[in-house]
């Protein structure tokens, strides 16, 4: 289980300096979660103004 970013993500960026753990980084079109290190504390959900990160 992992938090997933949906393709309502917007790019902004946000999220990115939030996760304690550094799982989010900058994709093509959109940031993107490595699901191997997130611990699903939902920090990037909290600040994401179109709620694009989601628990899966
Ligand atoms: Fe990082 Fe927490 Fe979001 Fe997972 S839920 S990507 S650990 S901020
Ligand atoms: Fe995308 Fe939301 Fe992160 Fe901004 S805060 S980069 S819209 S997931």
């Amino acid at each position: 289980m992992a938090y997933k970013i949906t393709d309502a993500c917007i790019a902004c960026g946000s999220c990115e300096p939030e996760c304690p753990v550094e799982a989010i980084s900058a994709g093509d079109d959109k940031y993107v979660i490595d699901p191997e290190k997130c611990i699903e504390c939902g920090a990037c959900a909290n600040v994401c103004p179109v709620d694009a990160p989601q628990p899966e």
